[in-house]
């Protein structure tokens, strides 16, 4: 069983169809990529499934569950997490607190005050912990707004990961970075979720990054699946090659 499945899924803005029965399998323990020019209708998918809208027909299921068009906050719940730029509101806190925050939030804790100090603790601990994951525990007293970008993006999956997810989205994780800082970014990508166990779904413009990271890859095109396969079978595909990955 796909530990993530998308099936025949519409959505569509103002009359303009930006997802036309997009079907998907995520297979538990996989780094499935999903690729696609611009307004292929990546973002949209991402946010079907994470619940920020419903879509306009078709289903999520994760774990053999119907989670269409769920809230984002029930979703997380169940074990999928986003980390895209989630750091972003937390600029003016430490790093430890914003960690420590997204561990409250996702706890269900509401006002901090009112939370006893247990919640305080343990959440304190899984920042701590996930802080040494990224290799943060260092920054843990900077303010977010200090961090150099590829900091910041480790951050961001630090926040995810407090939360202890099965399934973590990434949406291009190595936007903005030089090209050494991206070939770090994939290493750390790959070690940190193997060794968590944790199935990844992302997007990437880097066709170099996603051919050695991915071990399947679904290429959209105009709100459809054109093709997908593994990394050969992609590096092989000659429309695909022509249209995405150069040359
Ligand atoms: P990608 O992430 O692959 O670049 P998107 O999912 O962002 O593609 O966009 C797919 C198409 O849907 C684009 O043509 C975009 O303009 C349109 N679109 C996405 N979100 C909205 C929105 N909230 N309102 C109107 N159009 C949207």
């Amino acid at each position: 069983m796909a530990l993530l499945a998308v099936e025949n899924v519409y959505k569509s803005f103002q009359g303009f169809l930006a997802l036309a029965g997009v079907s998907l399998e995520v297979a538990e323990g996989s780094f499935h990529a999903l690729v696609g020019p611009n307004g292929a209708g990546k973002t949209t998918l991402f946010n079907v499934i994470t619940g920020r809208f419903p879509p306009d027909r078709g289903s999520v299921i994760f774990q053999g569950k119907p989670i269409t068009g769920w809230p984002t906050h029930r979703v997380a719940r169940l074990g999928l997490a986003i980390s895209f730029q989630r750091a972003q509101p937390f600029a003016s806190m430490k790093v430890r607190e914003a960690v420590t925050l997204a561990r409250l939030g996702y706890a269900g804790a509401t006002f901090h005050l009112l939370r006893p100090l247990g919640a305080f603790t343990e959440a304190l601990d899984a920042a701590r912990e996930a802080l040494a994951k990224v290799g943060l525990e260092d920054q843990a007293d900077r303010r977010v707004s200090e961090l150099p970008l590829g900091d910041l993006k480790r951050l961001d999956v630090a926040m995810a990961l407090v939360a202890k997810p099965k399934l973590l989205l990434l949406d291009e994780p190595l936007a903005g970075l030089s090209r050494a800082e991206r070939r770090r970014m994939v290493g750390f990508i790959r070690e940190l979720l193997r060794r968590e166990g944790v199935t990844l779904l992302f997007t990437e413009h880097d066709t170099e990054a996603v051919l050695e990271l991915a071990d399947r890859i679904t290429v959209l095109h105009q709100g459809r699946v054109l093709v997908e396969g593994n990394p050969e079978e992609i590096r092989h595909d000659v429309q695909v090659r022509a249209a995405f990955l150069g040359g």
